[in-house]
């Protein structure tokens, strides 16, 4: 497969060459993990200045947020706007199959031409699929797409990974009592701009609009964060079912974007996103290196003579750490 080819019809927006790209950069082969490098470099050096409004979406099942998606993903593209939908789920590791961003879910949007859905990457562990969600999302942008939305289930671990990767978070939830709005995790809700109370419809509409004035007021508490222009965090309320209030979430999204970028902060979150994954990118690494011959073999000889007392904890620890930092790198392979 030709690099250049692909990186090509990857930046003219072609379908075929993006579904191509992403197959490649899940495949966990050494040889395509290497043209997958090759290929984000190639891109990241293209300096295409296209840029994708980045958002995370997250939410309990079953409040709604492949319903939420085709129809907010669907009033987009009616108004001319790509959009790719990306999905991190953290069961499918367990299960070896996707629950989110499935295709079935959104047969509306699968069919729209300019929308592109591809389910979580089947990996064993979220770093693994963290890369790999990253690295569609830059493909997404280089291929031109307006909004990239990442849908996460809302089970802890996985909220941060996706807020880490995107210029937006957004949490919905359902109509519910006063109680079960003290359920929701106090990091998730500092981790906001939006929150979405869904299903506001029917008989739950006049819930819904309690819920949302409820979360608002737990909003007004929270600490002011230097990101936000006045007004943010916000709540509010949508029917994805009646497709109501979805233009209303795309004028808060895009609201909040212009001011962030009139204000330095989309940057900035951008710059430390690159750093915060550089980072974890070597912890990673290290921790695999630990994993792998001949580093592996030697900490369980030296766990040995820890245990029979011949050398001490701190001293065994220094030894091997000199000895595997000046480990060749040739060992790096795709993990
Ligand atoms: P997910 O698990 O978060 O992806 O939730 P789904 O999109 O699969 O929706 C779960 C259930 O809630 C389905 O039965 C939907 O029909 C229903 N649902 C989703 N959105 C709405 C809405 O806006 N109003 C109402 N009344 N029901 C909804």
């Amino acid at each position: 497969m030709e690099i250049e080819d692909l990186a090509r019809g990857v930046l003219e927006g072609n379908r075929r060459a993006l579904a191509r790209a992403i197959t490649l950069i899940e495949s966990g082969r050494a040889d395509h993990r290497q043209a997958a490098t090759r290929l984000m470099e190639r891109l990241n050096a293209e300096d295409h200045g296209r840029e994708a409004l980045r958002v995370g979406l997250s939410g309990t099942p079953g409040v709604g947020k492949s319903t939420f998606i085709e129809a907010f993903g669907t009033m987009l593209t009616r108004q001319g706007k790509r959009v790719g939908v990306l999905a991190v789920d953290p069961s499918s590791a367990r299960s070896g199959g996707s629950i989110l961003g499935d295709k079935t879910r959104m047969e509306r949007l699968s069919r729209d031409p300019n929308a592109f859905i591809r389910p979580s990457p089947a990996q064993s562990h979220l770093g693994g699929v963290a890369r790999r969600t990253r690295e569609a999302i830059a493909l997404l942008e280089a291929a031109g797409f307006d909004a990239v939305l990442v849908e996460t289930v809302g089970v802890g671990q996985s909220e941060t990974v996706v807020a880490e990767m995107t210029d937006l978070f957004c949490l919905l939830l359902a109509p519910a009592g006063g109680d079960e709005l003290q359920g929701v995790k106090r990091g998730i809700m500092e981790m906001a701009d939006l929150l979405v109370v869904n299903k506001a419809d029917g008989e739950l509409k006049s819930t819904a609009t309690r819920t949302c004035s409820d979360y608002a007021g737990a909003l007004r508490l929270l600490r002011k964060r230097p990101q936000d222009p006045e007004g943010f965090p916000k709540a509010m309320t949508v029917s994805a079912v009646e497709e109501a209030g979805l233009e209303g979430v795309w004028g808060e999204m895009t609201a909040l974007a212009s001011w962030r970028k009139d204000h330095g902060h989309w940057e900035t979150r951008r710059a430390e996103q690159a750093r915060y994954w550089f980072e974890a990118e070597v912890r990673e690494g290290l921790l695999a290196r630990l994993k792998r011959e001949p580093v592996k073999g030697a900490m369980a000889r030296m766990a040995e003579e820890v245990e029979r007392g011949e050398v001490t904890a701190a001293v065994a620890a220094e030894t091997l750490l000199r000895e595997f930092l000046q480990m060749p790198d040739a060992e790096l392979a795709d993990q």
